[in-house]
């Protein structure tokens, strides 16, 4: 979890207009974020388009362990 944080932070980090349209948790969904300027955009993270997702800081979080694994394997508060 704290190597995903990192991750997510640094996509925040590396283009200031990558924010959050939804996120990776719970399985396998995901679930819709209301950001800190109240916007919520309505979408699951398996509903995001490839534009949306490459705008939110959660799909970078997940993109790695994706390739890497070769599944969805989502990182919880149980794993590293
Ligand atoms: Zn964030």
């Amino acid at each position: 979890m704290m190597t995903s944080t990192i991750i997510h932070e640094g996509a925040h980090y590396v283009r200031l207009d990558i924010g959050h349209y939804a996120s990776e948790l719970p399985p396998f969904h995901g679930s819709t974020v209301t950001t800190v300027e109240d916007v919520e955009h309505g979408k699951k993270f398996d509903e995001l388009n490839a534009s949306e997702a490459a705008q939110n800081a959660y799909s970078y979080a997940q993109f790695p362990v994706h390739t890497h694994h070769r599944t969805d394997f989502r990182f919880t508060s149980n794993s590293q």
